[in-house]
């Protein structure tokens, strides 16, 4: 297949993934003398830290995300591709797509990250995740689809396991979904389902380390607990899910909680892809980069955000998967290759950290700020909502959003809840087209030993 691209003058770089780093870069090399070829399998641009949101009906799917070729629109030097990327061939410098090989003089891989499962299969099979806007929509579909079954079932442990919901992993995004659920079970369930007895719906969050939001302030962490105290969600920390089969989520090798409705958050692993150097791929499948963000033994492929383990003096375990660390490094990445382009040495990437913070429920989030500056509630609340709504991409969709939490927050309930994606587990397919039904047939009960079971808190 050709990819058509056309021939420039100018080196070309290629970019894959048009997340929050991709998408800086491309915008940060508008004016620079490249040519420069964006690919991603999705052709939209997806804001993560609001995917909750839509899992839980307070946000339009498309409110946070923006057609790529839209945000590009005008910029001359730009090219986009939707593609699949398969590998890097390095001795031609070329990338392998689903669309055929694209060239490259600089290749820049910016490829995020993917749920870490952590070799637990019987999890992996039947756990929902959510790192993407199909998964998000396939939870909010399968969280109401298993309300609506409740409703027919007679018998008292199929019902509870439908209603209860199990949330595994303690970083923002659980305690984020964990919060919303909540608040949909106090304040949108009761109009919605008034027949059911909704005092048996219970929303665990578990976590394997000692606290909830592990990187922040020792106070986060303790407000944040409180909160979901507050609306009754059962926190259970240093507790490690080990298998989820047959509606049962087992915590140890006899104990376990009945669920339908399982959310793993628990950990993410980079997004690396085949054809690096194997020396330069870590543990968890992040890329080694040094300061520059040049892949370790590279001149010519970089690597940003989440799938890049960058190593400086104040983070010695590597910089956090966030969104401003993709977004600095993308911004620094754009200068250094013109400096590279002009003969000049490019300079040490110096990451700037503003902070971080977690939403809880409405008027309830933690902010911590450099200088152990901590504030939460409705002042924490409100900084979220206004950073949430200026980050977001396009101008409607800062519309929508404003407009769905105004009605959310006056109304007191989400108005998003049609079960318009009918999900179901067994149809889900793997890379290889076989479907997890089969799969399961085929594959022997999972039986894990403890060590098999590791679960640090995500940073989201
Ligand atoms: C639910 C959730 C909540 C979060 N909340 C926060 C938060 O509140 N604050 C915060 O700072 N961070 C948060 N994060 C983390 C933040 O979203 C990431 O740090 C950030 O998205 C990293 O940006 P990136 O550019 O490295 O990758 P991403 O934004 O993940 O983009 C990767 C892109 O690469 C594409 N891609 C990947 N592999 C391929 C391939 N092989 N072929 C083609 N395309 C490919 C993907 O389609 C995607 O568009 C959250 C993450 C999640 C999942």
């Amino acid at each position: 297949m050709d990819t058509n691209l056309p021939v420039s003058a100018h080196p070309r770089v290629v970019i894959v993934g048009c997340g929050f780093g991709g998408l800086k870069l491309a915008q940060e090399l508008a004016d620079a003398p490249v040519q420069v070829v964006m690919v991603d399998r999705n052709n939209y641009h997806n804001f993560q830290p609001l995917l909750y949101q839509v899992a839980t009906g307070a946000l339009e799917a498309d409110s946070i995300a923006y057609p790529v070729r839209k945000i590009f629109a005008g910029q001359k030097n730009f090219f986009f591709r939707m593609a699949d990327v398969k590998g890097v061939a390095k001795a031609t410098n070329t990338l392998e797509t689903s669309i055929g090989d694209i060239r490259y003089d600089y290749l820049v891989l910016a490829t995020g990250s993917l749920t870490n499962f952590f070799g637990i299969e019987s999890i992996e099979k039947n756990a929902m995740q959510i790192k993407s806007i199909p998964n998000a929509l396939n939870l909010r579909s399968f969280i109401f689809q298993n309300f609506e079954q409740a409703l027919l079932t007679t018998d008292p442990e199929e019902k509870q396991a439908l209603l209860n919901i199990v949330v595994v992993g303690g970083g923002p995004t659980g305690v984020e979904i964990s919060g919303s659920l909540a608040e949909m079970r106090k304040h949108v369930l009761p109009n919605d389902y008034p027949e059911m007895d909704l005092t048996q719906m219970q929303i665990f969050l578990v976590e394997a380390g000692p606290a909830l939001l592990g990187p922040m302030s020792k106070a986060s962490q303790e407000d944040a607990k409180r909160y979901l105290d507050e609306l009754g969600v059962e926190v259970r920390l240093n507790t490690a899910m080990k298998k989820y089969e047959n509606g049962r989520a087992y915590y140890s090798d006899t104990e376990f909680i009945p669920t339908e409705n399982m959310v793993w958050a628990a950990g993410v692993n980079g997004s690396a892809l085949p054809g690096l150097p194997e020396a330069a791929i870590t543990r968890n499948k992040r890329i080694t980069v040094n300061l520059w963000n040049q892949v370790q033994g590279e001149t010519n492929i970089f690597a940003i955000g989440d799938v890049a383990n960058m190593v400086t003096e104040e983070m010695p375990r590597g910089l956090p998967m966030l969104a401003p660390v993709a977004q600095q490094q993308a911004a620094h990445l754009a200068a250094n290759l013109q400096r590279i382009l002009r003969g000049e040495t490019p300079k040490d990437f110096k990451y700037l950290d503003k902070g971080v913070m977690a939403i809880v429920s409405r008027n309830k989030a933690v902010v911590d700020l450099p200088k152990g500056v901590h504030f939460k509630g409705f002042l924490g609340w409100l900084s979220w909502l206004f950073i949430h709504l200026i980050l977001l991409v396009g101008f409607r969709n800062k519309m929508v959003a404003l407009v769905d939490w105004a009605f959310s927050y006056f109304s007191s309930g989400q108005a998003l809840r049609l079960i318009i994606r009918p999900f179901n587990k067994r149809d889900v397919k793997d890379d290889k087209g076989k479907k997890a039904a089969e799969q399961a047939a085929a594959t022997p009960e999972y039986n894990p030993t403890p060590s098999a079971v590791q679960q640090p808190a995500s940073a989201g």
